[in-house]
């Protein structure tokens, strides 16, 4: 017997000092940028390619690895979901951030997703406290945080306070996003309890009013935007203070005024970009040998593209800026970090053409009220009960229990009658009842989609499917939100320290990216991870 464990003892031995040599130790990169682009659509990649320099998108496909099929696997395509998806590897279901604010019957209000009573704002004497605490999971910085002991440096920035929130996640450093009352950086004393010097600085230098001096004019003569409709257009909303939507957009009236229209102009991402650069150096993100992790999103592409819609020259010209803001920002990462550093770009959703756009084209798209429909009238008409809806929101109708109980009503009866007005309306495609989610008469795909983005606490009664290109409400420029492939198919594009070049055809969801940059890194996957790693990106 005891020889047998004498040997046993000596193969363990053996088989521990031979793992060692096959495991010299951990390899991580120094850092990881994430770029989400808000509102980017994958064939952005390809749309304005002609006019696409070498450094910027064209260098992430060339040296990269691009997964050319990548979609977000729920139906609710907004941008705190993206968000908190593209970090997580988990779904709306899982991570509780069911929307950008989503209905809560307890407290009868909307609630928005980073709200936060228990902190306070930081930079700041408005009163909208801010953390991350409404997500249920850890996001993939959360992992690395804890993988490093908190030694690695995690900072969120975006123009949108839940872009830089929810990415950075639970246990960042900091996140920071804008202003628009006063043109600042400010944060929330979850992560700080005052804004470090270097951002003080930033702030004190008035970045927003040299950029808002540039106007917005085209990088090139207006007539050559030829992957665009003309530069005014019916279905293009309009600038604050701008009669018709055309440029020059003169900006320059805003200096020293109004810092709100500046996340609706390209200047939005450089004034984005900037303060990244800022944070990486002056956080010394990348200095040591453990790994810092850099979360930027670019929110001014979601505000231009509701604004003049995707066939615009303004998104046009949004992206042939940015293309060379990019290539500019790697430049910079090239010289602090070399080759140790790992970047990926990826949207948190894409985007549809405003329905007028797509009658004056011919394809298919409309408006669909639910406050006006036909389907709610017949339905009060039948029970008598006015106040029937209590809330719509992320196309979906939660029923007014209090009024039904009180009306004496079957809630189930009530309900289903709603549902069977529902599906006789022009602009639905299909409306279900929650509760029966699994029997909606839909593909699995499709179905599965409203399954996973389908929170148990804080669903609505019905779901209502618009026709693809429908709206709920009258809207120029253009919107997103649906399961629509125009809504959920986003780029997902490596490149750098560990990454092959390669291009990937198969289909891949957005919660294989926080998996995926896990297994780059060595460190354990988000807590409530529900993707896979794309190994093929992987060296
Ligand atoms: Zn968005
Ligand atoms: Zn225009
Ligand atoms: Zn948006």
């Amino acid at each position: 017997m005891r020889k047998i464990c004498f040997a046993i003892f000596i193969m363990g031995s053996m088989i521990s000092v031979q793992a060692q040599k096959a495991y010299p130790g951990v390899e991580r990169p120094k850092l990881v940028v994430g770029i989400m682009v808000d509102q980017m659509r994958w064939d952005f990649l390809y749309r304005y390619a002609n006019r696409y320099g070498n450094d910027g998108f064209k260098r992430m496909l060339r040296e990269g690895f691009t997964c050319e099929n990548t979609y977000i696997p729920y139906a609710q395509t907004v941008t705190a979901c993206g968000h908190a998806t593209v970090y997580t590897g988990s779904l709306p279901s899982i991570h509780g951030i069911m929307g950008n604010d989503w209905y809560d019957r307890q407290k009868g209000r909307l609630v928005y997703c980073t709200e936060d009573k228990q902190v306070t704002l930081v930079g700041s004497s408005r009163a909208e406290p801010m953390s991350p605490r409404n997500m249920a999971v850890t996001t993939m910085c959360d992992e690395l945080r804890i993988a490093t002991n908190y030694k690695a440096k995690v900072i969120g920035i975006a123009i949108k306070d839940r872009g830089g929130i929810l990415p950075a996640g639970h246990t960042a450093n900091g996140a920071y996003w804008y202003e628009g009352s006063t043109g600042n950086w400010i944060s929330s004393s979850y992560y700080v309890k005052e804004l470090p010097g270097w951002v003080n600085a930033f702030n004190q230098r008035r970045l927003p009013d040299s950029l808002y001096r540039l106007n917005w004019n085209t990088l090139y003569p207006l007539n050559t935007y030829v992957m665009s409709d003309g530069d005014d257009n019916s279905w293009e909303g309009s600038m604050s203070g701008e009669q018709i939507p055309v440029f020059p957009h003169t900006t320059s009236k805003f200096a020293g005024t109004n810092y709100a229209v500046l996340p609706s102009t390209p200047h939005g991402n450089t004034l984005t970009l900037q303060f990244a650069k800022e944070a990486l150096v002056s956080e010394g993100l990348g200095v040591d040998d453990v790994t810092d992790f850099l979360a930027v999103s670019l929110s001014s592409p979601d505000y231009i593209g509701h604004q003049y819609g995707p066939n615009s020259i303004e998104v046009e010209d949004t992206y042939l800026r940015l293309d060379r803001e990019l290539g500019e920002f790697f430049r910079f990462l090239d010289s602090k970090l070399g080759k140790n550093y790992t970047v990926f770009l990826t949207a948190d959703h894409g985007v549809a053409h405003a329905p007028a756009y797509a009658r004056a084209n011919r394809f298919p798209g409309g408006v669909m009220l639910l406050n006006t429909s036909a389907a709610l009238k017949n339905t009060i008409g039948k029970f008598g009960v006015p106040n029937l809806v209590e809330n719509y929101s992320n196309y979906q109708i939660y029923l007014n229990r209090r009024t039904i109980d009180s009306a004496k009503l079957n809630f189930r009866e009530v309900k289903s009658y709603f549902i069977e007005q529902l599906n006789r309306e022009e602009g639905i495609h299909y409306a279900f009842d929650n509760e029966r989610i699994t029997e909606a008469h839909l593909p699995t795909e499709v179905k599965e989609r409203f399954i996973k983005g389908l929170h148990p606490k804080y669903g609505g009664d019905i779901q209502v499917i618009l026709k693809s290109g429908y709206y709920p409400y009258f809207s120029t420029g253009a919107t997103h939100g649906t399961w629509y492939p125009y809504d959920s198919h986003i780029p997902f594009v490596l490149m750098g320290w560990g990454i092959r070049q390669g291009r990937l055809l198969r289909d891949v969801n957005m919660t294989d990216i926080a998996p995926t940059i896990s297994s780059l890194l060595r460190i354990q996957m988000p807590s409530g991870n529900v993707g896979n790693t794309v190994s093929e990106a992987l060296k």
